[in-house]
């Protein structure tokens, strides 16, 4: 039922469309059953003895059949122009509802999910459904109509040739529904196929660097054949399937002519039917044929949309569970103290809690360091401060206000993040620099980028801001990215810096680069550095070691290399 309410809610939108378009198809098919009537009562004339009588008669039913084939002509042209425009409408609408849904997820939503997966939603989900929507109800309305009309006609005229095509009719149908339900489990398991195919070949070339690398290209050809054996052997069942349906449903096609043919003879010979009639009959089973290929073509995406339906429901059931509390409040101007009273939390899909009962206090403008060995949740750290993830349970706070009383908005803001990675779009710099603030002027841009000294080696290339970085900026190195990822940060200007590994990636010329404009940025703000390589943060003005989700160490690089502590480990080893 709720079903059926999501269905209708898509058309609500374009009620008026969609009523005109039932209407026209109706009118459509009503031209189509009334035109080898009107042509019945044209060969009828024959047996008139009063030939003036006939020949107006004719002139009249001509005039009759040319301007139902005009009108035919409007409604079809109706049906598919704007039937068609419909489906785009609901095909934009789904789209967009699953964009927005997607932007307000939280990051565990895609911690669960793949990116691919999400994107065959909002691709071929989409225009699945809105085509099957648009379809269902025009096929069904279209061959109740003209089955139904033509059939009462047929009785209407002669019961006995009316049973005899009824009862092909009724074998047909048994004959189409054994078929296409086959054909419509391979068609799914060829598009799996295909789906793992290509998702292969995209990984494949993607990381061809490696293949040659390690000179695997005889495995990954290997591979790929597998994928293609698997893919022609379900292209083989689907052929031989479809190689007894498609003949068979024409033979069923064809074999109405001759049956009505030869019956109507040998009844025109008993006298229970007239010449006339079998041509009418003719006409008659002649347009009953056009349903079935469109119920035939439906059938192709049928199953794949009804599984489209449901992932979408699925994921359009998903609230986010961090969102804003009911009287949110926007902090003035952030000092940036942040403090974690007894925190606890764990990951939704993990048993284990990574932080129980932390406790850390970090003073407006400090620059702070986390260490400490992989996965003893650093970055998970960091990721709290933005309600990224929410604790289970203690509090994180900011200028001593609770964070799930910020509005959310308004805590990223004052928060600015450099990943180990990161992330540009494809544009050119300027536009990648002024998503920290798209409001801000060109020269704001240009300043920050000097700020972060990315100005330089930005006005080296001939088209300088302009020039188009490629997607996720390949036409860049590592260490520019990184600057133009810093004067992303500078143009937002918050007063919290949050730099997750920030240098790891790069080579020692440009992380020296990337330290001074990390240092230039941190003036003034409260700094958080996760650091691998811990020549980077000796001059913190603090350093917390972590170790298992606790802090165990704290102090200055000097106090803790004399404290000869796990710090003091972790720096030998370097
Ligand atoms: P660090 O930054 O210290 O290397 P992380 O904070 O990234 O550590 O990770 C801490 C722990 O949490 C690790 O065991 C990691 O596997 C786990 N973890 C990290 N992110 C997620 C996630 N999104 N879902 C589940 N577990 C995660």
């Amino acid at each position: 039922m709720n079903k059926l309410r999501k269905i209708i809610s898509y058309y609500k939108p374009y009620k008026k469309t969609f009523c005109f378009n039932m209407l026209f198809t109706l009118i459509n098919s009503l031209v189509a059953v009334s035109l080898p009537v009107l042509c019945h009562y044209v060969t009828s004339q024959v047996i008139n003895f009063e030939k003036d009588k006939a020949i107006s008669t004719i002139y009249f039913i001509i005039f009759l059949i040319i301007s139902l084939i005009i009108l035919k002509f409007f409604c079809n042209h109706y049906c598919f122009y704007k039937g068609n425009m419909l489906a785009t409408n609901i095909e934009i609408d789904i789209k967009k509802e699953l964009f927005e849904h997607f932007q307000n997820q939280d990051f565990s939503f895609f911690d669960e999910r793949t990116t691919g997966k999400l994107m065959t939603s909002i691709t071929n989900d989409a225009f699945n459904i809105s085509n099957v929507i648009k379809k269902v109800p025009e096929v069904i309305l279209e061959t109740i109509t003209k089955y139904t009309g033509v059939f009462l006609f047929l009785f209407f005229s002669n019961y006995v040739l009316a049973s005899i095509l009824l009862l092909t009719f009724a074998f047909l149908f048994v004959f189409m529904w054994k078929f296409l339900y086959k054909i419509q489990k391979i068609n799914s398991e060829s598009r799996e196929v295909f789906s793992d195919l290509v998702s292969d070949l995209e990984e494949n070339l993607s990381g061809i660097r490696v293949v040659k690398s390690f000179t695997n290209e005889d495995l990954s050809i290997n591979k790929f054949s597998s994928n293609n054996n698997k893919y022609s052997e379900i292209k083989r069942r689907m052929y031989k399937v479809e190689s007894l349906f498609y003949p068979g449903l024409v033979s069923f096609i064809v074999s109405w002519s001759p049956i009505v043919t030869t019956i109507g003879t040998i009844l025109v010979i008993r006298e229970s039917l007239t010449t006339s009639q079998i041509v009418t009959f003719l006409l008659c089973v002649s347009i009953l044929d056009w349903p079935l290929w469109d119920i035939v073509h439906l059938n192709d995406f049928l199953k794949e949309s009804i599984v489209g339906f449901n992932r979408i429901e699925q994921i359009l059931k998903i609230k986010p569970k961090i969102h804003d509390c009911s009287n949110p409040i926007s902090l003035g101007n952030t000092k940036g103290s942040i403090e974690f009273k007894n925190v606890c939390f764990k990951y939704e899909t993990a048993e284990k809690k990574i932080f129980n009962n932390l406790n850390l206090k970090i003073n407006p403008g400090e620059y702070v360091a986390l260490v400490g060995p992989s996965g003893t949740g650093k970055s998970t750290l960091c990721n709290l401060i933005p309600r990224f993830y929410d604790v289970i349970d203690g509090e994180i706070l900011i200028d001593g206000v609770n964070i799930k009383n910020i509005k959310i908005k308004n805590l990223r803001r004052n928060i600015g993040f450099v990943h180990q990675e990161s992330i540009l779009f494809s544009g050119t710099i300027y536009e990648n620099i002024s998503y920290g603030n798209p409001s801000a002027s060109r020269e704001t841009v240009i300043e920050s980028s000097k700020k972060a000294y990315a100005h330089d080696f930005i006005t080296e290339f001939p088209d300088g801001y302009d020039t188009h970085i490629g997607r996720n900026g390949v036409k860049l190195s590592g260490g520019q990215k990184q600057r133009i990822a810093i004067s992303r940060v500078f143009l937002k200007d918050p007063p919290i810096l949050i730099f997750d590994e920030a240098t790891s990636s790069l080579d020692n010329e440009s992380e020296k680069i990337i330290q001074k404009s990390m240092e230039q940025l941190a003036k003034n703000r409260t700094t958080i550095v996760i650091a691998h390589r811990l020549s980077t943060i000796r001059n913190a003005e603090r350093i917390i070691v972590l170790d298992n989700g606790e802090i165990v160490e704290e102090g200055t690089h000097e106090y803790l290399i004399q404290n000869n502590g796990p710090y003091k480990k972790l720096y030998d080893l370097m």
